[in-house]
């Protein structure tokens, strides 16, 4: 098989593990064909802010949320060097490890969930159960990225008690150092995966139900709220819905990385 004959079966075979995708998702139109999501490309792109009039605004501005002045700038390594052995709340009790987050630091996207499962708790790694196997496939199969590609985090780092959410106490322990992973890698776009995670960075009681698919910002930052993974196994009617909001994210992905 000669060079080309190759490069078109890859093409092939690229397009389609995404129709695969999209059909689990129970998704059956061609315009995702004629515009294939591929920020792989861009993802890699220099980075440039969104701007213009149909940058990504946030839809509720009850509270203000104060950027964070950091200088210079922290390195994910010095976050988690002065993360430490962490006891600055209850959940270090229980814990068997600390989930800091893992990906690429210089992402520009990154997503973050609730808090460490079981599974998590055990691997130090986020997103390696059921649900994040769920969130891989988003990622890999619909947005056609490399995990390493992204980075992914956690509201808390620690997993709370039998899986319950975590409480404002263990929020507000774990909440400073998201905020400096966050100026570490200076993301282009935030996904936040469930309640909590919108919740808190967005210091709303809005639920995710009426938040997500709609642009926020967080700290200058263009956030898209969507369903948790773990939510979507159980109601996988709703992976439409999710695959609706990803869709955003690859466009402003896209359109900020041409700038
Ligand atoms: N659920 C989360 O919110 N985070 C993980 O890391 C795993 C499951």
């Amino acid at each position: 098989m000669d060079e080309t004959q190759q490069e078109f079966l890859e093409i092939v075979t690229q397009v389609r593990t995404h129709l695969e995708y999209q059909k689990a998702l129970g998704i059956n139109v061609v315009q995702s064909l004629v515009e294939p999501p591929s920020p792989a490309a861009v993802i890699s792109q220099p980075k440039v802010q969104p701007a213009g009039a149909d940058e990504p605004k946030p839809r509720e501005s009850k509270t203000t949320i104060p950027p964070v002045v950091s200088s210079p700038k922290p390195t994910l390594t010095a976050v988690r060097e002065e993360l430490g052995d962490c006891t600055r709340c209850k959940l270090c009790k229980g814990r068997k490890t600390i989930v800091f987050g893992e990906g690429n630091p210089g992402a520009a996207l990154v997503f973050i969930g609730e808090g460490p499962g079981q599974e998590e708790d055990e691997q130090g790694r986020p997103f390696v159960g059921a649900a994040g196997q769920l969130l891989t496939d988003i990622i890999v199969k619909g947005m056609q990225l490399r995990r390493e590609d992204v980075y992914i985090c956690n509201i808390v780092k620690c997993r709370p008690p039998g899986n319950r959410n975590p409480e404002l106490d263990e929020i507000e322990a774990c909440e400073p150092f998201l905020v400096k992973q966050l100026q570490a890698i200076k993301p282009r776009c935030i996904i936040a995966l469930g309640n909590v995670a919108a919740k808190t960075l967005l210091k709303t009681k809005t639920g995710i139900t009426s938040l997500r698919g709609a642009w926020q910002t967080y700290q200058g930052i263009p956030l898209m709220p969507t369903f948790h993974p773990a939510y979507l196994l159980r109601t996988p009617g709703d992976k439409k819905l999710v695959w609706e909001d990803i869709k955003k994210v690859i466009a402003e992905l896209k359109k900020s990385g041409k700038g």
